[in-house]
This record gives C-alpha cells, sequence and structure tokens, in this order.
C-alpha cells in the first residue's frame, strides 16, 4: 500500500484527475490512497489568504511560508503517529527541480509515503522549502501555471509500478525507458488494416522468435528516436559482454 498526500491549493482538480481509470481502481482495491490536502484550510489569515507581493518588487504574487508550512506538518504528523516512524519525502514539483524520469519513478514507488508540494502564482516562499522539502522536481523545460499537473503526472508514473496496481505485471517491465529501450511497435485485431499487415513473425506462435524479433524493434527505434539513450544501452551491453568473458 502506497500513500500519496498532494498539498494544494486546488483538491478538486488533482481528485478528479486522479481518481479515473486504472489509478482511479488501484484506489478503490486499495493497492494505493490518494489524499488532497488544500492548503487554504491552514491558513491563519481570516479573509483566508494564502498569498501576497513579493519583497523587492516583480509581477505576480507568492504562497506565503505559514499556511504550507503548517499542512505539510499537519501531514508528517498524520504519517508519524500511523507509522511510529519516520517523516515522508516531500517533493516539491518546480521546473527548477532535476528533470523526472523512469528511474526516479522506480525509485519512488519504494516509498510507503510521499508528499507532494504544488506551487501556483510565482511559486513559494524560498524559507519554507528550505524547511520542508526533501526533493526538488520537475518534468520538464517548460512552466506551467501550477504544480497540480506535475503532480499528476509523477503519481500516475509511480503508481502503475506499485504491485498490484497494473493487472499484468509484465506491462511496466516491458515497456519504454524499463530496460533503458523505447518499447516496440504493438498490433492489434485485424491482421490486415489499410492494407497494412501485421509483421508475419507475430502470428507464428514462437515466442523465442517473438521475443527476438521484438528486442531487435526496440534496439532500431531507440538508435533512430533516442540516440542518447542507444549509446548508453550498446556501452552497458558491451560492459556486461566483457564481464561475461572474465
Ligand atoms: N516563478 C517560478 C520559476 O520561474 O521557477 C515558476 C512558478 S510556476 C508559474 C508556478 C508553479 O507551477 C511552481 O511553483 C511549480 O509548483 C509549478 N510548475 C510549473 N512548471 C513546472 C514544471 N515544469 N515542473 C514542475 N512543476 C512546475
Amino acid at each position: 500500500m502506497m500513500n500519496f498526500h498532494i498539498l494544494t491549493l486546488f483538491p478538486e482538480m488533482v481528485l478528479q484527475g486522479l481518481n479515473t481509470s486504472i489509478i482511479g481502481r488501484a484506489v478503490d482495491k486499495g493497492y494505493i490512497s490518494i489524499e488532497a490536502v488544500n492548503i487554504r484550510d491552514y491558513t491563519l489569515d481570516k479573509h483566508g489568504k494564502v498569498d501576497d507581493y513579493t519583497y523587492g518588487g516583480g509581477a505576480g504574487m507568492l504562497m506565503q511560508a505559514q499556511p504550507v508550512y503548517d499542512a505539510c506538518m499537519a501531514v508528517q504528523d498524520r504519517i508519524m503517529a500511523g507509522n511510529g516512524a519516520s517523516k515522508a519525502r516531500v517533493i516539491y514539483v518546480t521546473p527548477q527541480g532535476k528533470t523526472f524520469h523512469q528511474e526516479l519513478a522506480q525509485e519512488l514507488a519504494r516509498e510507503e509515503e510521499l508528499i507532494f508540494l504544488c506551487g501556483h502564482y510565482e511559486g513559494i516562499d524560498e524559507r519554507v522549502l528550505e524547511e520542508v522539502v526533501t526533493d526538488e522536481i520537475s518534468i520538464g523545460d517548460y512552466v506551467l501555471t501550477g504544480g497540480e499537473l506535475p503532480a499528476m503526472v509523477m503519481i500516475d508514473a509511480i503508481a502503475r509500478l506499485v504491485p498490484g496496481v497494473l493487472h499484468n505485471t509484465d506491462s511496466a517491465v516491458t515497456e519504454s525507458f524499463y530496460d533503458g529501450l523505447l518499447e516496440y511497435p504493438q498490433y492489434s485485431r485485424p491482421e490486415i488494416w489499410h492494407d497494412k499487415r501485421v509483421p508475419p513473425v507475430l502470428l507464428c506462435g514462437d515466442h523465442a522468435k517473438v521475443d527476438a524479433w521484438r528486442l531487435e524493434q526496440s534496439v532500431l527505434r531507440t538508435k533512430e528516436r533516442r540516440p542518447d539513450l542507444y549509446e548508453a544501452y550498446m556501452d552497458r551491453m558491451s560492459r556486461e559482454t566483457c564481464r561475461g568473458r572474465k
């Protein structure tokens, strides 16, 4: 069981997005839980304000330290009361963080609790980030209006690696990036569509031949589309061959 906690000003956005399809079913079946905590519920401002102007000037508003800190501490306290152990990792989703990738998703899928902190407007007061955040992660070199979509992207990628979430455990293992390669092309019925035939090897029933064809296609596709991944894969293969000879 893995528990995701999302600190946000827009809880309905993340809950609507995540409580459907495969991730929604995983929540219903108890493989994961997803909680959205409204940061605004923790503000001490009597008008419910959570943002203010930035010191030094500049366009836009900044989320203030106090409500973010109190919301985060409330979740950490609950987590520690539940497991009697350590605090959870707190991921601030930010374009300034390291870029998210499959290996990081695999690493995070081994945690039992994860807290995602979503910024909005111009971002969040640096002082609270220094106190509560353990990881800063970006989904790419572009700027979005808020952290809700990045948090949803990361939670989707992590949750599907939690045992039980995907019906077929093979699917995560054969997919793109798992082994440093892109996935091979796939086909479904009918055998001929728009005069295009399914590659005959996939109809022959010989699993060894199918596997060999798929690996070959994965390597070719990776070479064409992602030379960076292909180079890393070839380096790894030649290191493994050398080790095998010793
Ligand atoms: N002023 C910030 C900067 O230049 O780095 C950008 C703030 S952005 C408009 C508002 C919030 O959206 C950020 O605090 C962050 O939580 C989220 N965000 C925007 N782009 C993101 C990205 N590429 N990856 C992760 N989070 C992002």
